[in-house]
């Protein structure tokens, strides 16, 4: 059985900071590290690996830097690593990404059974990448997908987190699931998996490569505008009732309560 995961890079920070012109991120001096959440989907595919046997190839699309990360995937176990760079990618919003993604997976010819992603990034946390991709490549798609129960060679059974209780699904392949952490807790890196990264080739390739135009991708190939990015604020208006007017505190709350009702509806 043969493993994809989608791998995002993030930047190792809380701190992040917003072009107020442009509406994206400054990335530029910033640590990277992989998206914490797409680790548990890297994890669920290494073992699955290991109990049924395959190959674990990973693939990103990010600045050269991505290397980094993906040879840490390397580390942890993946067979193959896979990384979409170029120029012409800076100013990609999520619908480019999963376009570019896409024209990767099919021009490489890339095998799967399973397609695995994080359920959102630290970053960008849109949670789309996953389901566009899933879309574009004509795949059935499982979102917050929280354990992987059973699997054989047509299928999967997992179960699926929704509000106060949780779905079971089984799902023909290939699928593609966007996982939540807790369906494989990540291990940390053997000496011999260090090794093997050390060695490793990350195959790289342009857009070219993959078939894509200029066009077709950056802010031009784009269809969102981001069209204002502002600090929201937050004010709150507070009316203290002493002791002797607690009942009176009560009959506000109950109005208040009552006019927000009568809003919704
Ligand atoms: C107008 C605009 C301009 C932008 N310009 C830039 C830019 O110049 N540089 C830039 O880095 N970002 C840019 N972005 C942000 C970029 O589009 C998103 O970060 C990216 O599409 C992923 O979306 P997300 O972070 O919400 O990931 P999510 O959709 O939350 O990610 C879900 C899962 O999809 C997978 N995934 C997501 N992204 C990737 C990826 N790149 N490679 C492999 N797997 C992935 C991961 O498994 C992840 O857990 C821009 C966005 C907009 C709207």
């Amino acid at each position: 059985m043969n493993f994809l995961v989608l791998l995002k890079q993030v930047p190792d920070t809380e701190k992040v900071k917003i072009d107020p012109v442009t509406g994206t991120m400054i990335r530029e001096g910033l640590d990277i590290t992989m998206n914490p959440l797409d680790a548990h989907a890297l994890e669920l595919a290494v073992s699955l690996k290991e109990k049924v046997g395959g190959r674990v190839v990973v693939l990103s699309m990010g600045p050269m830097n991505t290397i980094d990360v993906l040879t840490d995937a390397v580390a942890l176990g993946a067979d193959r690593a896979i990384l979409l760079s170029d120029p012409a990618l800076s100013g990609s919003d999520t619908w480019v990404t999963s376009l570019a993604l896409a024209r990767t997976i099919r021009n490489l010819k890339i095998d799967f059974d399973l397609l695995l992603c994080g359920e959102k990034s630290t970053d960008g946390e849109t949670g789309q990448v996953g389901v566009e991709l899933a879309i574009l490549l004509g795949l059935p798609v499982l979102t917050y997908v929280s354990e992987l129960v059973e699997v054989d060679t047509s299928s999967v059974i997992v179960k699926r987190s929704v509000e106060d209780a949780h779905e079971i699904w089984r799902v023909p392949l290939p699928s593609c699931l966007c996982v939540l952490k807790s369906v494989a807790e990540p291990r940390l890196p053997t000496l011999g998996g260090k090794k093997r990264a050390m060695n490793s080739n990350i195959e790289t390739y342009g857009i070219k490569d993959v078939g894509l135009e200029p066009e077709e991708v950056g802010l031009k190939g784009s269809p969102t505008r981001v069209v204002k990015v502002f600090n929201a604020k937050v004010s709150r208006s507070c009316k203290l009732y002493s002791d002797r007017e607690v009942v009176r505190g009560i009959e506000r709350v109950l109005e208040l309560i009552k006019l927000s009702l009568e809003g919704d509806s």
